[in-house]
């Protein structure tokens, strides 16, 4: 403890500066981390909104919600009783309705709502 406080009291004018414009780095690179989570954020929230008012009530996604049923047999894929909706197990992030027919899967409206 006491060579932290000689180290203190012999820093000069020109540490102080140093610590300072430090400390000044940390907080703004502190600030650009938020705003850059923030900004992903709301890129999230806006492609979930354009997917479930959108996309999800696109024929596009009905055709493909029908392939998928279909491939699995009208069978939730989880425990084999009557699928009647279609879950994703990933999303294409950026090309939204462009996920590939197999990160689909079929399933029963109690499983699908315990991924959920
Ligand atoms: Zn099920
Ligand atoms: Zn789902």
């Amino acid at each position: 403890m006491d060579e932290l406080l000689d180290i203190f009291r012999n820093l000069g004018q020109d540490d102080y500066k140093l610590i300072l414009f430090a400390s000044i780095i940390v907080v703004f690179l502190f600030l650009i981390n938020w705003f850059r989570n923030y900004v992903w954020n709301q890129r999230r929230i806006r492609r979930q909104q354009y997917y479930r008012n959108v996309y999800l009530k696109s024929d596009d996604w009905r055709r493909k919600r029908y392939v998928v049923l279909k491939r699995d047999n009208w069978k939730c894929v989880h425990c084999g009783n009557r699928a009647t909706q279609v879950h994703h197990t990933r999303y294409a992030k950026y090309n939204i309705g462009k996920e590939p027919i197999k990160w689909l899967e079929s399933v029963c409206k109690s499983c699908h709502d315990s991924f959920h």
